[in-house]
C-alpha cells in the first residue's frame, strides 16, 4: 500500500465544477487584482475569526511581514517568539528589521511556554509572536496577561491554525492582529500562494492595505515603504469555494485524529507520545504530531513501507545558520531540541481514508515490537 502525506486530488474531484466555473467568472470580468472574490474572502474570513478587518496578501510570510510593520514594529525592537516553528516566522521579523528572541516551548503543545516569556522582555520588546503550531493555539491567555502587563503587541502566526478556538475564542481574537497562509498544503488551501492578515484594529488594517500596494495612498503619492504583496482574484475565487467547506474539513481531520489516538495508544501507549489536546482548546490538527524514540529510524522503516511522514521541523530556528549572528548554541532551548528529534507527523488531511491509518498504526506497531 502507498500512504501519501496528503493527497489534493481527492478535494480537487468533488470541487472541480464549481471551481472551474468561479476561475472563469474571474477571467471573464478580467478583473485580476483586488476585486471582489478578495473582497469576499476577506470578509468571510475575518468574520468566521470574530474580526472586523480580513487583509489578502501574497502569501502567509508576508502577512507577518506587512503586519509587524503595520504595527510600527521597526529597526531595533524586539520580538519574541518561538524556535520550533516554519522558518517564516522568524524570517518575517528580521524582513520587518527586528530581531528575534527565542523562547522554549511547552512540550505539551509544542508551543511558546508563556512561563519562559517574561525573563526574555527587555525594554527593546515591542512584540510577541505565538505560534499555533500543528492547529492547537498557544496558552493566549496568558500570553495575554504579560502583554498587557509590559504594553507590548500580540500577532498571532495562525498559519496552521484557521479555524482553531481557545474557550470559546478564535484565532486572531485576542492577539492584536493574527495572519494566515492560504499555501496549498494549508488547512485552507489555495492553488498557489495566499495569505491573510485579520486584526480588530482598524488602524493596523488601513496601514497593511497601503503596505501590500506599494505603500500608496493615494494612488501614486508613498508615505511609507511598501511592495506588491496582494492576493489575486484567481486564488481568492478558489478559496472562496473551499472557504464553506473548511469546518466539515476541520471536523474531518479531528475524527481520524482520534482514530490514530485511539489504535495508536491500544498498542504503544508506554512507548510513544500522541498528541495532547490541552483542555479548552478546539484542535484543528493541520498536522498529527507524534513524539517518538528512534524517531530517523521510524521515519526510514515506514517509508519502505510506502508510508510518508514528515519531520516538523528537524532544526529549529535559534541553530539555523542564518541565525548565527543571535549568538544562541545548543543546548540554549532544551524542549525545543528534545521535540526537533523526537517529533514526526503522519498523514492527514480531511480525506484520509481509514484503511491508510490502520495499515500506518499497524505499520508502526511492527517498528516497536
Ligand atoms: C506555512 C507557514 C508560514 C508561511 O506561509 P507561506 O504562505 O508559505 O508564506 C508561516 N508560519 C507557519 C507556522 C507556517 O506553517
Amino acid at each position: 500500500m502507498k500512504v501519501n502525506m496528503l493527497d489534493l486530488s481527492e478535494q480537487y474531484k468533488v470541487l472541480k465544477d464549481e471551481i472551474i466555473e468561479s476561475l472563469d467568472s474571474v477571467m471573464s470580468s478580467s478583473q485580476f487584482i483586488l476585486g471582489d472574490n478578495v473582497k469576499k474572502l476577506e470578509s468571510n474570513v475575518a468574520e468566521y475569526s470574530n474580526t472586523t478587518n480580513g487583509i489578502g496578501v501574497a502569501n502567509g510570510s508576508d502577512a507577518i511581514h506587512i503586519a509587524l510593520q503595520a504595527a510600527g514594529i521597526k529597526t531595533g525592537d524586539e520580538v519574541i517568539t518561538t524556535s520550533f516553528t516554519f522558518f517564516a516566522t522568524g524570517g518575517a521579523i528580521v524582513r520587518a528589521g527586528a530581531t528575534p528572541v527565542y523562547v522554549d516551548i511547552d512540550p505539551i503543545t509544542f508551543n511558546i511556554d508563556p512561563t519562559k516569556i517574561e525573563a526574555a522582555i527587555t525594554d527593546k520588546t515591542k512584540a510577541i509572536i505565538p505560534v499555533h503550531l500543528y492547529g492547537q493555539m498557544a496558552d493566549m491567555e496568558a500570553i495575554k496577561a504579560i502583554a498587557d502587563k509590559y504594553k507590548i503587541i500580540i500577532i498571532e502566526d495562525a498559519a496552521q491554525a484557521i479555524g482553531s478556538r481557545q474557550n470559546g475564542k478564535t484565532v486572531g481574537e485576542i492577539g492584536t492582529a493574527a495572519t494566515y497562509s492560504f499555501f496549498p498544503t494549508k488547512n485552507l488551501g489555495a492553488y498557489g500562494d495566499a495569505g491573510m492578515i485579520i486584526t480588530n484594529n482598524d488602524e493596523l488594517a488601513e496601514q497593511a492595505r497601503v503596505i501590500r500596494v506599494h505603500g500608496s495612498k493615494p494612488k501614486y503619492y508613498h508615505h511609507v515603504l511598501g511592495y506588491n504583496s496582494r492576493l489575486d482574484e484567481m486564488q481568492a475565487a478558489i478559496l472562496n469555494v473551499k472557504f464553506s467547506h473548511l469546518e466539515k474539513w476541520s471536523d474531518d481531520r479531528r475524527r481520524h485524529a482520534a482514530v490514530y489516538t485511539k489504535l495508536l495508544n491500544e498498542k504503544l501507549s508506554d512507548v510513544i507520545q500522541t498528541p495532547i489536546v490541552k483542555e479548552g482548546n478546539h484542535h484543528v490538527f493541520h498536522q498529527y504530531t507524534l513524539r517518538v524514540p528512534n524517531r530517523d529510524d521510524l521515519q526510514r522503516f515506514l517509508k519502505e513501507q510506502g508510508i510518508a511522514t514528515m519531520i516538523y521541523y528537524p532544526m529549529p530556528l535559534h541553530l539555523q545558520p542564518v541565525f548565527e549572528d543571535l549568538g544562541y548554541v545548543e543546548g540554549d532551548l532544551l524542549e525545543t531540541e528534545k521535540a526537533a528529534k523526537e517529533a514526526i507527523s503522519l498523514p492527514m488531511y480531511p480525506e484520509l481514508p481509514r484503511e491508510h491509518q490502520e495499515y500506518v498504526v499497524k505499520k508502526i506497531v511492527e517498528f516497536y515490537s
